[in-house]
């Protein structure tokens, strides 16, 4: 027998009700792209929060502003402050939390239009932000609200919020409310990310992320006469050589079977960042043999990789330089690591939106998962939440270019898969 899902009975009326609502969403979310959230420095985040907040409010949620105590970022100039609405069904799980971020980066340069006046022609959307991804906060509302319009009552509760700081690691935004317990697996079962998943895919994850300084360490000495000083360059010189020349081959032989989009990032990767050391490059030099180098890298490392030989491998190479030659003193500092994260493709909430994704566009969605990370992390790592996905109507490639804009159509088609997918993992009843 075939599984009926329950939603098939109520396609057509939701499809109605968010045709109907469409306006409202786009004029909601040109609103929302003319609040300049911009991050760095996090302008605008109480008024983003306030007016996501206040939609909430008007659509019948419990509304929370939560501001990150007690984080040095979140100060007077630049609150950092993430808005939490709960619409409580027939019953309080399962529970939907819908989470999108409202920072934005900087516009840039290069834009042919104002990046917050958010204009529209022939049927795209532009404004920073607008793809990552103010779109996806209207779509995942107005979803919603178009389930209440049509007069069908959710037996399971959802959860909209709208955070901070993603585009800066999400420490006061979504890792703050999962630490603070408002997201987590006591009482959240389905987390989906709104970010920018094209509209016809679901994203199930990312890959993790290794970044590391090193510091070698040499003996000064007159430039003219090198030979009684050790070079802290000629060491990361050493050490950069066996990296390239060494490490990045055997990196690009190892692919992982996760389905990363692009393609060519399925690879391990290591990538240079930074690289300094001797006198700075600005003022007087003087004939020096340099003491001091460094260089920060940036390891991007597959599930199928253990970090325990990630860090080994770099450990590894920087002693058998160290074996070669006694001089060779080093220092490796942990800057930041995330681990992969990768949601069953079989579970509920990726069986469920796939299959509503199907239903709207005849053909089931390409299930991907992200070269770099996002809030997947905390949602997964500290809230123990297992079904987490990201899926919205943005367009991924459109993140962070100049003249960034979002499909009008692709906003209402988003919304229709979120409502449906509502409906189906929290169970519904006629009014
Ligand atoms: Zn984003």
């Amino acid at each position: 027998m075939v599984a009926q899902h329950l939603s098939q009975k109520y396609q057509d009326a939701v499809y109605r009700s968010v045709e109907e609502i469409q306006a409202e969403m786009i004029s909601f979310l040109q609103d929302l792209v003319r609040i300049p959230t911009i991050n760095p420095p996090g302008e605008n985040y109480k008024a983003g929060a306030e007016f996501i907040g206040k939609t909430l409010h008007e659509f019948g949620y419990e509304t929370h502003y939560i501001a990150a105590n007690g984080l040095a970022e979140n100060t007077p100039q630049h609150p950092r402050i993430n808005v939490l609405g709960r619409l409580e069904g027939a019953k309080p799980r399962p529970c939907l939390h819908f989470n999108g971020h409202f920072d934005v980066v900087p516009a840039g340069d290069g834009w042919t239009m104002d990046p917050f006046a958010a204009h529209i022609r022939d049927g795209k959307l532009y404004g920073r932000g607008v793809s990552d991804q103010k779109a996806g906060i209207a779509a995942s509302i107005f979803a919603v609200e178009a389930i209440r319009r049509a007069g069908i009552k959710l037996h399971g509760t959802v959860e909209q919020s709208g955070s901070v700081d993603e585009e800066s690691g999400g420490f006061a935004g979504v890792a703050y409310l999962a630490k603070q317990g408002w997201i987590g697996q006591d009482k959240t079962d389905y987390v989906i990310i709104t970010e920018p998943t094209n509209v016809d895919r679901v994203c199930l994850g990312h890959r993790g992320v290794y970044w590391f300084k090193i510091t070698t360490h040499g003996r000064i000495a007159h430039g003219s006469m090198p030979h009684f000083g050790v070079s802290a360059i000629d060491h990361m010189a050493d050490f950069l050589h066996d990296v390239t020349h060494g490490l990045k081959p055997v990196l690009a032989t190892r692919k992982t079977a996760v389905p990363v989009e692009p393609a060519g990032s399925r690879f391990a990767s290591i990538n240079i960042n930074s690289v300094f050391g001797g006198q700075p490059e600005e003022g007087t030099q003087t004939p020096c043999v340099a003491d001091r180098s460094g260089a920060i890298f940036d390891r991007r490392f597959l599930s199928e990789e253990s970090f325990e030989e990630v860090r080994g491998e770099i450990y590894a190479m920087l002693e058998s330089l160290q074996a070669k030659n006694p001089d060779f003193q080093y220092k490796v500092e942990d800057l930041m690591v995330v681990h992969p994260v990768h949601t069953d493709e079989n579970c509920q909430l990726v069986t469920t939106i796939s299959k509503n994704v199907e239903e709207l566009f005849g053909k089931k969605p390409k299930l991907t998962a992200s070269p770099g990370t996002y809030d997947q992390k905390h949602v997964v790592r500290i809230g123990s939440v297992a079904q987490c996905i990201a899926y919205g109507p943005g367009i991924l490639n459109q993140a962070h270019l100049p003249d960034e804009y979002c499909l009008v159509e692709d906003v209402v088609s988003a919304a229709k898969i979120m409502a449906l997918t509502a409906i189906d993992l929290l169970g519904a009843d006629p009014a």
